[in-house]
């Protein structure tokens, strides 16, 4: 969706120091059956420009199948839109040692750095459900002592975070209240195959919640 140009240059200028790379946009319609709230982009989506297009997005793609929805159903977004990474050496069968970017979850002050960015999409996307995929979006909209586990798959109807006060590191909460689906975030399943049917249990429970 179209971001007040300022917001966006504001938010770059924001992570310039932190160790991260790239700028992903949230993309789809405006009005959309839901927001799908995630994590980060990594590598992939850093060089497409579209979110959730590497391998979480293929898992992704196969929860969308399950709603009866597409990609073009909904829309997607972050919450940071850029890839944080940490260096890690790997050892190569010569003995040859290489420095790879790796994947990390944002930092509570990254994200803080991109919230007007979600606060914006909040406000002007109309979906009936936020759906936060994994802790990190969980916990930019509901609060950080909030666990994926405890609350997955279950409908959360309340006011969510937005920024307060960015030199402060201050949130207050909306106004109004939104709908809120936790789900575990797709990449979960690469580490714990077994979240699977959880996961598939909480798209039939979403499902139930959508309007066809
Ligand atoms: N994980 C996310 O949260 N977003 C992406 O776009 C890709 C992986």
């Amino acid at each position: 969706m179209f971001l007040p140009e300022a917001l966006v240059a504001q938010a770059k200028k924001r992570i310039a120091a932190f160790p991260v790379e790239g700028f992903v946009l949230g993309q789809g319609p405006t009005c959309a059956e839901i927001m799908l709230v995630g994590e980060a982009p990594g590598e992939t989506e850093i060089t497409t420009g579209v979110p959730f297009s590497g391998r979480a997005g293929k898992e992704l793609m196969g929860f969308l199948k399950r709603l009866g929805l597409t990609r073009d159903d909904v829309y997607i977004t972050s919450a940071f839109r850029s890839r944080p990474y940490r260096f890690r050496d790997k050892k190569l069968p010569d003995g040859a040692i290489i420095r790879r970017k790796a994947n990390r979850p944002p930092t509570q002050k990254e994200v803080l750095a991109h919230a007007a960015l979600l606060d914006y999409e909040i406000s002007h996307i109309d979906a009936a459900i936020m759906v936060t995929l994994g802790n990190v979006g969980l916990r930019r909209l509901i609060g950080p002592g909030v666990k994926i586990m405890d609350v997955h798959g279950k409908l959360i109807v309340q006011p969510v975070r937005r920024l307060k006060n960015f030199s402060k590191g201050q949130y207050e909460w909306t106004d109004q209240a939104y709908s809120v689906f936790p789900m575990f975030h797709p990449a979960s399943i690469f580490y714990n195959r077994k979240l699977l049917d959880l996961i598939h249990k909480d798209l039939d429970t979403l499902r139930s919640y959508l309007s066809q």
